[in-house]
């Protein structure tokens, strides 16, 4: 009896530590899964040194302690920065109006032109990496290539890709209807989180990686085809999926279509 007595106020601590823990392992995993991990370490040896230094009455360390517990807020802003920054970007590109919606008839031709132009450069192995602009204008990038005002169809794609091209260095960038640049040089990312396995890893070199890139660092859909496997991956919002079938590429495609407004 005696021992419940001396224990109890020790249980609630527990159960405050491992509410407060599992709450910050959630936000910090929906933020960034790998940063969360080190970061969730260090949070467990802090609390403990805490909790050492409050029973043993170590002053110091305690003071230290609270400092740094008043400004923890602060230090998890600054550490999440990049973070942060990512999720408010993408909620100011969340639509909660649209102007103006294309129907099927005004973009089926595009669509069609697009996908069969994805589906021959993956079955021949022609590398390509196809930018869609949406709400963050991606002119840095489009000022690095050529620029064009063209339509968007299968046998301009599939020549601007060509390996004999001198074009086919670089990305498309496609806003709207359009096909406004080529040749575009992208920011490279560093190799997306959560691949299924190394082997993908190591299969992603610069063109994979400038396609996570580009839409990590705004809004943009990227599409890529690899020119080693002819696999199709795609990187839009907060995920990159390699090996994707075409028909996710269609929807994904057919949805901006219909989204597009400028
Ligand atoms: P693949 O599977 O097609 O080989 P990969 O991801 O392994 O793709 P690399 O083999 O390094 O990539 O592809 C090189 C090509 O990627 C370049 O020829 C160029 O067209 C493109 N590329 C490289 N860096 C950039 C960049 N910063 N912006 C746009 N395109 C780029
Ligand atoms: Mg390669």
């Amino acid at each position: 009896m005696d021992l419940l007595v001396t224990i109890k106020p020790y249980i609630s601590g527990i159960i405050e530590v491992s509410l407060i823990w599992f709450i910050v392992y959630k936000t910090l995993d929906f933020l960034n899964k790998t940063k969360a991990k080190a970061i969730i370490n260090g949070i467990l040896v802090f609390i403990l040194i805490g909790f050492v230094s409050k029973f043993f009455k170590l002053e110091v360390i305690s003071w230290f302690f609270d400092v740094i517990i008043n400004y923890s807020v602060l230090i998890l802003i600054l550490i999440f920065r990049e973070e942060i920054r990512d999720i408010l970007l993408h909620l100011g590109s969340f639509r909660v109006l649209s102007k103006r919606k294309l129907k099927t008839k005004q973009y089926a031709h595009e669509l069609k032109e697009l996908i069969e132009a994805i589906n021959i450069m993956s079955e021949e192995k022609i590398g390509a990496l196809i930018v869609l602009e949406r709400r963050v204008p991606l002119d840095v990038y489009i000022g690095t290539g050529i620029q064009f005002n063209t339509s968007i169809s299968k046998d301009r794609l599939i020549g601007i890709f060509n390996k004999n091209s001198s074009f086919h260095d670089g990305a498309v960038i496609i806003r709207g209807l359009k096909i406004v640049a080529v040749g575009c040089v992208l920011p490279i990312g560093p190799l997306p989180p959560d691949l299924p396995n190394d082997r993908i890893s190591k299969r992603l070199g610069t063109r994979h990686r400038a396609g996570y890139g580009i839409s990590r660092e705004t809004d943009a859909i990227s599409i890529i085809v690899s020119e080693e496997t002819g696999k199709i991956s795609l990187s839009m919002d907060f995920y990159f999926n390699y090996d994707v079938d075409l028909e996710v590429v269609e929807d994904v495609i057919k949805d901006y279509f219909e989204q597009f407004s400028r």
